[in-house]
């Protein structure tokens, strides 16, 4: 009986729970397909569409060239076209991991429901965190909201999470002939991804960041973090994998903290799907927010690094370049937006969600709404990011700023972060601050006491 593969967001063979599953299904051999709709695919911007492509290219190669991608107009068509070529081979199965995310869950519906059609079961097995999203919770069995305890929860049972092998008899036959995706828009450089890139962007991280990481993470200026977000987002490799290579010292345990961060998010996404869109504390959906033309221009200047703030702009013209952004500044621009602007997270969300090679529908929405001070956690919207002083702290000799500011070039050391303080600061064609981060900071505060007073 013929074992059909869907690789979803799981683009790897090594430590893939429902492959192993699969190809135990029918001796080793297995027909791995992708489902693709090309209405989402040319929505996307061009980083992401590259990325994209560049992980099944290179998944394909790891299945010796059997991946068929089945791409139609949306989900609905390409399911369909699943449910008749698993008829034509008399597959009973279809095998694929599990997701907990809403856009995910709303897939595997689909997909389920048109295989069944056919007497075609949809075999769903695992997931792409080392906990699967649901399975921690406090004794009285509900879902924790704030993150410290539920890591030590967490960590119980992470600890148990062994990294699986591939069936050395797993072979990979072809179901039909289909081509890779032709990326539609331009990436700004040549992307590499897949699990080799994977496994070998671990090993140097391994080697020169991990041991300092909890000291370096922070510095934008630095390469102190693994840069793994993209092959974790696509599956390249699975959490359990970097958590077995773990030990106990500062940077080792640090790094486990930030995996589990993203199982933390995962999880409350799980327990409560509106939060990709809506408010995780609805009280903060009441804020009196800006809107109208002064704040699409205002938006405008953000998305486009043009807003004045050379720590601000730097993040949002790293990520319009390299499709990723450090953390640190990710939270710099996310306070700004919500905070100096006053423009709802949302908003950033969607940029981000356009832009970033490692968006995940989890870590996006619950980063933002814990930055913006609606989410889980301890962040009180009334912290409000000095985007000068963040910029002092975390690029010490303004080098992250000039990398990615060509119009500050020419201003030595940390300087660079308040350019309006020299007499050629602005010689270079670099903006004015759109805002007074002073009196903006004021006004956020005004707003939440403002919500306060009306009893939320
Ligand atoms: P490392 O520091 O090496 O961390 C290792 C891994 O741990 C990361 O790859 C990531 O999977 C996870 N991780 C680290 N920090 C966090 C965190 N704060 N929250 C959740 N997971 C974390 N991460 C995404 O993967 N996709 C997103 O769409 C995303 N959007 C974000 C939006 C905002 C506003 C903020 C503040 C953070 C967002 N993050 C997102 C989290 C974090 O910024 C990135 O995971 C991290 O910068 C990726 O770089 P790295 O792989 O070098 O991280």
């Amino acid at each position: 009986m013929p074992a059909i593969f869907w690789f979803r967001r799981d683009l790897r063979l090594q430590d893939n729970e429902a492959l192993n599953k699969a190809a135990e299904h029918d001796g080793g051999s297995v027909q791995p397909v992708y489902l693709l709709s090309s209405t989402d695919f040319a929505a996307l911007e061009g980083i992401r569409q590259h990325s994209l492509v560049e992980s099944l290219r290179s998944l394909d190669g790891d299945v010796s060239g059997a991946l068929t991608i089945i791409s139609e107009s949306g989900w609905h068509a390409a399911a369909e076209r699943l449910a008749s070529l698993a008829t034509s081979t008399g597959a009973k199965y279809v095998f694929a991991t599990r997701a907990f995310d809403p856009a995910g869950i709303a897939e595997q519906n689909v997909v389920g429901l048109a295989l069944k059609a056919q007497g075609i079961f949809l075999d769903l097995t695992g997931s792409y965190y080392a906990v699967t999203p649901g399975c921690v919770a406090k004794p009285d069995g509900s879902p924790y909201r704030v993150y410290t305890p539920f890591f030590k929860a967490w960590f119980e049972l992470a600890h148990y999470a062994r990294p699986l092998v591939l069936p050395p008899n797993a072979s990979f036959h072809r179901l039909a002939h289909s081509e890779l995706p032709t990326p539609t828009k331009r990436a700004p450089f040549k992307v590499v991804a897949g699990e080799a890139f994977a496994r070998r962007t671990f090993e140097r991280f391994k080697s020169r960041a991990l041991a300092n990481y909890h000291e370096a993470r922070d510095r934008a200026d630095m390469s102190g973090t693994s840069h793994l977000s993209h092959a974790l987002a696509f599956g390249e490799i699975h959490p359990r994998t970097l958590l077995a290579q773990l030990g106990d010292s500062d940077g080792h345990n640090v790094y486990r903290k930030e995996i589990a961060w993203r199982e933390f998010y995962a999880d409350v996404l799980w327990h409560n799907p509106h939060t990709t869109t809506e408010y995780y504390d609805s009280k903060y959906a009441r804020m009196r927010y800006d809107s109208g033309t002064e704040a699409d221009t205002r938006l405008a200047a953000w998305q486009q690094g043009k807003t004045g703030f050379p720590m601000v702009d730097a993040g949002m013209r790293q990520l319009l370049a390299t499709g990723w952004m450090h953390n640190r500044v990710r939270m710099i621009v996310a306070s700004f937006l919500v905070k100096d602007l006053h423009i709802e997270w949302q908003h950033g969300a969607e940029w981000f969600e356009r832009h970033l090679s490692d968006f995940d529908p989890a870590s996006n929405a619950h980063g933002w709404q814990w930055t913006a001070g609606c989410g889980t956690d301890a962040s009180p919207y009334f912290r409000v990011f000095n985007p000068i002083t963040q910029g002092l702290k975390f690029d010490p000799n303004g080098d992250y700023v000039r990398k990615y500011i060509p119009e500050l070039a020419h201003i030595d050391g940390a300087a660079v972060h308040e350019p309006w303080l020299l007499l050629d600061g602005l010689s270079g064609g670099y903006v004015a601050p759109i805002v007074d981060h002073s009196v903006e900071r004021e006004e956020a505060l005004a707003r939440l006491a403002e919500l306060k007073a009306s009893g939320a």
